[in-house]
């Protein structure tokens, strides 16, 4: 026996057996009217699709968008073409999917335009996009949001490894730091109009596969080790007051937690192993690829580094100081972050 289960939207099932058809069709108040028919008089109602090149695309949104499923995006349907054979047109998504695309990775390039373009493009490094440095409307794609680009690397964040394989990569054309003469990095400021870009671009993605906002994160947040792009002059801030974007901390809860601290107390309690331990527990709580220990390391410094950068941009030397440690509880509290 064959059985057939389409579904559109949450308005119509058509059941299928081989010797007659249930059709289900739900009113307004979502009541089940249920007519029999003859399997040749069933003519399933078939999505709008229309045709770019040799890429379809569904021209309305025919599931449940609370179910994140990829028809509500403007994403194209890639199927199969078996040879002597066609993949039917008499579909309907599924309801049980998501999307791949779960983080959004922000970078810098350190490198000029043409240089980014040649690497991006050229090399065994890439991102799905990159913004320039000129006052124009145009953005770069190099890869499809559907394809994994290569630019995270070894990445973590929470129990998520790899995120190249659930993100999108956004690389910023920006120089990156200097080295000045006491050894401290000097980072490159951002213009007004690229971070304009960068903003409507991350906004829109966002949107479009409901990435939530603990999700959207610096290159160094998830490979802090590694990198520390798009850095402190990357303005989270403002992405976060002027377009909703990413977490940010709110500023009473900071200051509440920082008024229960005693600066002094504060200086001799962050060596001991105890607040170490609880120390290193916030950050993976938040997300951080950090393992609680109750000893002090080096990798833990380039953690609390990679957050000052995202959260605490005024200083960022890896070292847990009063007001680190109020931001972090104070996000903490807010998106209540599971591991
Ligand atoms: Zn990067």
């Amino acid at each position: 026996m064959r059985k057939t289960l389409y579904i559109i939207g949450l308005a119509t099932i058509v059941f299928s057996c081989t010797t007659q058809k249930y059709y289900y069709t739900t009113d307004k108040k979502n009541n089940l009217t249920k007519t029999t028919t003859t399997t040749e008089n069933i003519t399933p109602p078939k999505p709008s699709i229309t045709h770019q090149g040799d890429v379809e695309f569904y021209t309305k949104n025919i599931a449940n968008a609370s179910k994140n499923d990829n028809t509500i995006s403007y994403g194209s349907l890639v199927s199969a073409k078996p040879k002597g054979y066609k993949v039917t047109k008499n579909y309907f998504p599924a309801l049980g999917q998501n999307f791949r695309q779960r983080y959004l990775i922000l970078h810098y390039t350190a490198l000029d335009e043409a240089k980014s373009i040649t690497v991006l493009t050229q090399q065994s490094v890439s991102s799905h996009y990159l913004v320039n440095d000129k006052n124009d409307d145009e953005i770069y794609q190099f890869v499809d949001e559907n394809k994994r680009a290569y630019h995270a690397g070894v990445s973590r964040w929470r129990n998520d490894y790899n995120l190249n394989d659930s993100s999108i990569g956004i690389e910023i054309v920006n120089p990156g730091f200097k080295i000045d003469a006491a050894g401290n990095k000097v980072f490159a400021d951002f213009s007004d109009f690229q971070i304009k870009k960068v903003a409507n671009l991350v906004k829109d993605i966002a949107d479009r596969y409901s990435i939530p906002a603990t999700n959207i994160l610096a290159h160094s947040d998830i490979a802090p080790t590694r990198k520390q792009d798009p850095g402190p002059k990357f303005p989270w801030k403002k992405l976060y007051d002027d377009y909703q974007i990413g977490m940010w901390y709110d500023d009473a809860t900071m200051k509440g937690f920082l008024s229960q601290i005693n600066p002094t107390d504060f200086v001799t309690q962050s060596t001991t192993s105890p607040f170490v331990f609880k120390v290193q527990t916030a950050f993976q709580q938040l997300g951080y690829d950090i393992t609680p220990s109750g000893t002090w390391d080096k990798q833990n410094s380039q953690v609390v580094e990679a957050f000052q950068y995202h959260f605490r941009p005024s200083k960022y030397n890896g070292v847990v100081d009063a007001e680190t440690w109020a931001i972090l509880q104070a996000l903490l509290q807010k998106y209540n972050v599971a591991k």
